[in-house]
């Protein structure tokens, strides 16, 4: 049940369940509009923590933690997707969370989220349940080679992800998986056909409460070890080809009766076919240009949809490349300090390691398009 005043006065306090860099820039957004924020994690002095009003340092599975935190805030909702299921049922017993647990559900699921694609008429790379080792040879027929074999669960950038040339590399492929494991019970991963894509596009839709529904247009991003590298806006895709993706994304988040926030990320193939590869329903890497290039952001679009205020529509002033600062990358700190067309955000990691996100740099250029 949803109770929530409407609109969240200021000086309410939304509850953010993660940490991370997504928490930081949702909490800094939410202070713009008057809002305090209470964040939840496992991790002492994480990003997230640095700038919010309040925090709590517990495991998402802690119930007594869960319940202090329901009682501390006005709403909830979410920059981690890999929050426990249970424990947002929980929490939304208590206190309205925003996005609701079954969205969470499907998300973290490929699956169900591959299903849930089906049932709203979006396209995906053409895939095949694999629940043990021995349904590796006919889900590639199904599929075709090459293909690529995912964890259904608990999978992120590139994590759990094995690809296939051929049924010769089934063992390693579900070795490399399952970690030599032995999965119980079904739908322990899926085979999907790799898809020999002209770009990655994602698309980001907001959704109110009251229905209104508003799209950030098409992001192409290019990843690097599977883990996003750069996002460039516009994308290099025609008008048609973006039709098609905002269209998918607006369906996702009318069907979901989403309130909050829903990335949807998308191959465009060589014929300029639109398919979907996952969603995510919070803030998104590959929204970050939003930031800088004009109009409202993606944080304060989400802080609105949470507190019940209008969605705005984003009047984009300047073409944008997003460069992620990964690990290392920091180093060339110094040089985007420089430049006038960077915008520099840091996340207050104190470590880089490889793979880890420090902060993000949006390039801007005078809009052509
Ligand atoms: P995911 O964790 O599913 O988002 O996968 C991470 C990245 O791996 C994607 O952004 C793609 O660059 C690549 N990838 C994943 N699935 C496929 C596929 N079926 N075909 C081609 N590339 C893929």
């Amino acid at each position: 049940m949803d109770l929530l005043p409407h609109p969240l006065p200021p000086g309410a306090t939304i509850g953010i369940l993660g940490n991370g860099q997504l928490g930081r820039m949702l909490a800094q957004a939410a202070a713009r509009l008057g809002y305090r924020t209470h964040v939840y994690g496992p991790d002492k002095d994480s990003p997230a923590e640095q700038v919010a009003s309040a925090s709590t340092v517990a495991a998402y599975e802690d119930n007594g933690a869960l319940v202090g935190f329901a009682a501390a805030v006005d709403a909830v909702t979410f920059e981690f997707e890999n929050v426990p299921v249970k424990s947002v049922r929980e929490l939304s017993a208590r206190v309205p969370v925003r996005p609701g647990p079954k969205i969470l559900e499907i998300a973290q699921d490929r699956i169900k989220e591959k299903q849930f694609f089906a049932s709203i008429g979006a396209g995906t790379p053409t895939w095949a349940i694999v629940s043990q080792r021995n349904d590796l040879e006919s889900a590639l027929k199904t599929t075709g080679a090459p293909a690529v074999l995912k964890t259904a669960r608990l999978g992120y950038d590139g994590k759990g992800q094995a690809k296939m040339k051929t049924a010769g590399d089934a063992d390693a492929a579900w070795a490399a998986i399952t970690g030599g494991k032995t999965p119980t019970g079904d739908g322990y991963a899926v085979l999907e056909a790799f898809v020999d894509f002209r770009c990655e596009i994602s698309v980001i839709v907001a959704r109110t409460k009251d229905g209104q529904v508003v799209c950030f247009e098409p992001a192409e991003n290019d990843h690097a070890n599977h883990i996003l590298s750069t996002s460039v806006v516009p994308a290099r895709i025609d008008p048609a080809t973006s039709k098609a993706a905002v269209g998918i994304a607006v369906r996702a988040a009318e069907a979901l009766e989403l309130v909050g926030l829903l990335a949807v990320e998308m191959f465009v193939t060589q014929t300029g076919e639109v398919l979907c590869n996952e969603m995510a329903p919070r803030p998104h890497n590959s929204g970050h240009w939003t930031m800088d290039a004009g109009g409202v952001d993606q944080f304060e679009q989400l802080v609105r949809a949470v507190a019940g205020l209008p969605l705005l529509t984003p009047v984009r002033h300047a073409d944008v490349t997003m460069i992620n600062l990964i690990g290392d990358d920091v180093n060339q700190l110094e040089r985007y300090l420089k430049d006038e067309s960077a915008r520099v955000h840091l996340y207050g990691k104190k470590e880089a390691r490889p793979g880890r996100k420090m902060g993000h740099v949006n390039l801007l250029r005078a809009r052509r398009s």
